[in-house]
């Protein structure tokens, strides 16, 4: 059965798309750390991100970097952040999350539930300078 991210990636559940190719989709978390979290996931269907062959993971990295530095540009931080989780969704994703603070990457904080139109804009810049 595919995943919820799966059918993310496939457009067939709405997302804020930030960038996406023929293996990779990075999309906005729908629960925000910190406006701009962005999750990036490979197409393929793999639960554990360590069990990403080699190459694949190695380039989901490289294009994570690419989001990464598009997110910078739109958000004001010091850095973003990496994180591996995985624990609520079997589909293997990497967390990119802007940083000012150790605490801006705490995942037992409160998540943030921000208006779609807030979303919408904020995916819309990440994007325009991916
Ligand atoms: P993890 O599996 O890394 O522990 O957490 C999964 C992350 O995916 C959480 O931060 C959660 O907010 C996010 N998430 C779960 N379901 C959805 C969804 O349907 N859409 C989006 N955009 N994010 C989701």
């Amino acid at each position: 059965m595919a995943t919820i991210f799966s059918k993310i990636a496939a457009g067939e559940i709405p997302s804020y798309k930030i960038a996406e190719d023929d293996r990779f989709y990075a999309f906005l978390d729908i629960n925000p750390l910190a406006k701009g979290h962005t999750l990036v996931i490979p197409r393929q269907e793999t639960d554990y991100l360590f069990e990403l062959d080699d190459q694949l993971l190695a380039d989901m990295m490289v294009f994570s970097k690419k989001v990464a530095l598009a997110i910078e540009k739109a958000i004001p931080c010091k850095r973003i952040g990496v994180a591996v989780l995985g624990l609520e969704v079997p589909h293997a994703h990497i967390h990119l999350v802007p940083l000012n603070a150790e605490s801006d990457i705490s995942f037992s904080k409160p998540k943030l539930q921000l208006p779609n139109e807030e979303m919408g804009a904020i995916a819309e810049k990440i994007r325009s300078g991916f």
